[in-house]
């Protein structure tokens, strides 16, 4: 009963229903807005997020979105699927000069997906605002990007490998760039995108604003942001209060590898239920799980980053749409993504860290609804599962029975 409670104490908090100070650690001076119609927004722009179907911010947006709007540097943290998106989103689209047809913020995440999720929230916020934002993405085709960006973008999101390319070749003008939002930041600044992102920040004017925002910021992250944020304001989440209490999690122990297929085999009513997303840690795997899930007659489409581009977006699409329920991917799929239906996400293989783990779970459970995480763990496993319990302080219990009635 206690778990309930504390459940739905946290939901309430992070939606913004309560006083969410239990959970976060705020700098000082940070006021809380409560309502949209406090922020002081424009009309158009209030509008859009009105008929966006939000009528409250959450937690995050209610500490948020006001710094940014004043200009000030923002690092915020928040669980998964509690609305940073929009956080950010709505606050570049109060910034935002339409009459001045040039990019004025840019925003990059580690993925052509996420880069295209967030253009999509940006322009149905701003649906009332006339703005163009811009998806600028590798593996697509080249002239386009060019074309859309000499027509004129208030606002890029984008991977890092187009984006510098397209600033390179100066289609990309940065001259009135006044935001740079890292999303998924934690990631961004990670050894494998760490130098792509300089490379573009050096092209910045030298008074851009900086926010960066993720679920997971690790004190080594943080600790690297005073290189180049300038007194940033600070909204993050208690670690004990990181996984969201909406998310069941649970393990099956299986004593040898090629005991996972069964068990997912067994579970694959449970996985239909609403729809699942399944991470293994190799692109190889996916292929090969996928494979043999079909020849055991299941359905299941899978996405990696090795596939092209085209087919990446018509798995996407189709996932998005309900039209495929069970989803076999890798770590491209961990951060960011969100579709609400995602009531259910299996780890068949452990991940590589405790970030991930984080991120993974979180494709459930959106915006305050229920989820259920189960880990398939060998033997050593275990031990690791056990690690994330005592780091997060949250609990990981064998899977029950009934496991149906939980999605
Ligand atoms: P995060 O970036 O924190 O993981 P998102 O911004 O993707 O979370 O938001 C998760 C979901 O919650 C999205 O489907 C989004 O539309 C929805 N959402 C965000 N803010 C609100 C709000 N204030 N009211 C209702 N729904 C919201």
């Amino acid at each position: 009963m206690a778990t309930v409670d504390k459940a739905k104490a946290q939901r309430r908090a992070l939606l913004g229903d309560e006083d969410a100070s239990m959970v976060f650690e705020t700098s000082k001076g940070v006021d809380v807005v409560a309502t949209f119609d406090g922020m002081n927004l424009r009309e158009d722009l209030l509008r859009g997020i009105y008929a966006y179907g939000f009528e409250k911010p959450s937690a995050i947006q209610q500490r948020a979105i006001v710094p940014i709007i004043r200009g000030r540097d923002v690092i915020a943290q928040a669980q998964s699927g509690t609305g940073k998106t929009a956080t950010f989103s709505i606050a570049i689209l109060q910034k935002t000069d339409i009459q001045l047809r040039e990019t004025q913020a840019l925003v990059m995440s580690p993925t052509r997906e996420l880069a295209t999720q967030i253009q999509k929230v940006i322009l149905a916020l701003g649906d009332y605002m006339n703005v163009q934002c811009h998806a600028c993405i590798g593996g697509t085709n080249v002239g386009e990007d060019i074309r859309k960006l000499d027509y004129g973008q208030h606002i890029v999101a984008g991977t890092p490998g187009r984006v510098f390319d397209m600033i390179k070749r100066r289609n990309l003008r940065t001259q009135s760039i006044k935001l740079l939002v890292l999303d998924e930041a934690d990631e961004m600044l990670n050894q494998g995108f760490q130098e792509q992102i300089y490379d573009v920040y050096r092209y910045l004017p030298p008074s851009t604003q900086v926010v960066l925002a993720s679920a997971t910021l690790p004190v080594e992250i943080l600790q690297m942001t005073q290189k180049f944020m300038t007194d940033p304001i600070q909204v993050l989440v208690k670690r004990d209060e990181l996984t969201l209490e909406g998310i069941k999690q649970f393990f099956v122990a299986v004593e040898k590898e090629d005991w996972k297929f069964d068990t997912l085999c067994d579970l694959y009513d449970t996985l239909t239920i609403t729809q699942a997303v399944i991470f293994c840690n190799t692109k190889r795997k996916v292929e090969w799980l996928t494979e043999k899930m079909r020849e055991a007659n299941f359905t299941v489409s899978s996405m990696h980053g090795d596939m092209p581009q085209k087919e990446r977006e018509t798995i996407m699409k189709e996932f998005r749409a309900g039209d495929s329920r069970v989803l076999i991917t890798t770590d491209v799929w961990a951060r960011g993504l969100d579709v609400q239906q995602v009531s259910l996400v299996i780890n068949y293989d452990l991940p590589n860290s405790r970030e991930l783990y984080i991120h993974r779970i979180g494709r459930s459970g959106r915006y305050g609804r229920k989820g259920v995480a189960i880990n398939f763990a060998k033997n050593d496993d275990i031990r690791i599962l056990r690690d994330i319990e005592q780091y997060y302080s949250t609990q990981i219990d064998e899977m029950p029975m009934n496991i149906n009635e939980l999605v």
